[in-house]
């Protein structure tokens, strides 16, 4: 499109998570007229510690905003796996870190972070927090969203970015159903201090017990913290499980003493226990008017870390789409041609349990405009 095509192009996002923040700022860098819209009252620290990709961290060089991520996260060489008793199985460098025309470390950081930061780039008045939208409509052309306190607004685009349980995707492409993974996700931020002396280096760690449990350990260095997460077979499918000392100790039996203290030691009432689940792949990600972004386009499991990465990453595709593309219906297209098929295979890949032998797969690389072969 056109720079005054696109500088006419009025976008509204919904949601302002991974997805929806990236949206927006790479989209407002084009000259589009862009307006977030989340539904949180206010912006707290939730969530825990991802490894920002290399793939990833090439975009956020590309946006020119590499440095303020710097600030917040800490570089990782590599990702370390385990037996579960501690015995080391192998090491490998990041997928993709020597790809580039600098090395691109993985970066440590916490969610909270990389959402501050990411908002914090865009023009406060920009972003309207405590707007749940209830209904879009799909007017060809153009989009409405109507939001829980009474706003309306149209836009030429509306970005669905709400997640895993998108309501503009339900309300414009049906109701899609979340797959139960048929595991409970349990995660905390604790102390290095309390973690035995485990968080030596900024290495992403995985111990892979026979039992299916699973433990990802991932050291945030910057900030003396460690994000701990076990992940382990169950029925459970409330929204947030409640767990015990108890239930915790039976999973790290065999484990790496280390490990089996520091789940002793967990703050239970500061844990965030989450039923795991994704969506199927689905067909369509777009109208005339409406696109879907991240998780309410393509929610994957977290056994490779690929769900924020790529909700991140949809935003730069998505932009070089705006750019490429003869009109907004163009760009559309080929956005979900390029970005989807890589989406598909890290859905695929992201239902496989970590299991020993298995290696992180390789990242497609936007910087090197690759799909997926
Ligand atoms: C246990 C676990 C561990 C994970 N670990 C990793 C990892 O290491 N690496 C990785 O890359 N990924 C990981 N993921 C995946 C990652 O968390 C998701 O892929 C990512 O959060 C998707 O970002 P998103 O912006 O698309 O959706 P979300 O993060 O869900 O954000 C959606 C936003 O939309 C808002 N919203 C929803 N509905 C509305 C509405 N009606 N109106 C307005 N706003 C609305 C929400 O409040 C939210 O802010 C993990 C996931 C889990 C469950």
């Amino acid at each position: 499109m056109q720079v005054s095509q696109i500088q006419n192009l009025k976008v509204a996002v919904v949601g302002g998570g991974y997805a929806g923040a990236s949206a927006a700022l790479a989209l407002l860098q084009l000259g589009a007229d862009v307006h977030v819209y989340e539904q949180a009252p206010e912006l707290g620290e939730v969530g825990a510690g991802i490894g920002l990709r290399p793939p990833t961290v090439e975009v956020l060089r590309k946006w020119g905003v590499f440095e303020e991520f710097e600030k917040v996260s800490a570089p990782s060489e590599a990702i370390e796996v385990y037996q579960a008793n501690g015995e080391l199985i192998a090491r490998d460098p990041w997928p993709g870190i020597n790809e580039y025309a600098q090395v691109n470390h993985c970066r440590m950081v916490h969610r909270g972070d990389v959402i501050e930061t990411l908002l914090r780039l865009l023009p406060a008045e920009r972003v309207h927090i405590g707007h749940k939208m209830v209904a879009v409509t799909d007017n060809g052309d153009s989009a409405t969203v109507k939001f829980e306190n009474g706003v309306e607004v149209a836009a030429d685009l509306v970005l669905g970015a709400d997640g895993i349980r998108s309501s503009v995707r339900n309300q414009i492409f049906g109701e899609v159903q979340p797959v139960f993974s048929h595991t409970i996700a349990m995660r905390a931020v604790i102390s290095a201090d309390d973690a035995y002396g485990l968080v030596e280096n900024d290495n992403f760690r995985v111990y892979v017990g026979q039992n299916g449990t699973t433990v990802y350990f991932l050291p945030l260095r910057h900030r003396n913290q460690v994000s701990f997460d076990i992940t382990a077979p169950s029925d459970d499918t409330a929204w947030a499980p409640e767990v015990t000392h108890e239930y915790i100790a039976d999973l790290l039996e065999g484990f790496d003493e280390r490990l089996q203290k520091i789940g002793q030691e967990l703050d239970i009432a500061k844990m965030t226990n989450r039923g795991v689940f994704d969506i199927d792949k689905q067909p369509n990600w777009h109208t005339d008017s409406v696109a879907l972004v991240g998780d309410a386009a393509h929610a994957m499991l977290h056994h490779q870390g690929q769900g924020a990465n790529s909700a991140m990453q949809d935003a730069a595709w998505l932009a070089e789409a705006i750019q490429e593309g003869s009109d907004l219906k163009d760009a559309l297209r080929i956005y979900q041609e390029k970005r989807k098929p890589i989406t598909d295979v890290l859905q695929d890949i992201s239902r496989k349990p970590f299991d020993i032998g298995d290696s992180f797969p390789e990242t497609t690389s936007f910087a090197k405009g690759a799909g997926v072969e």
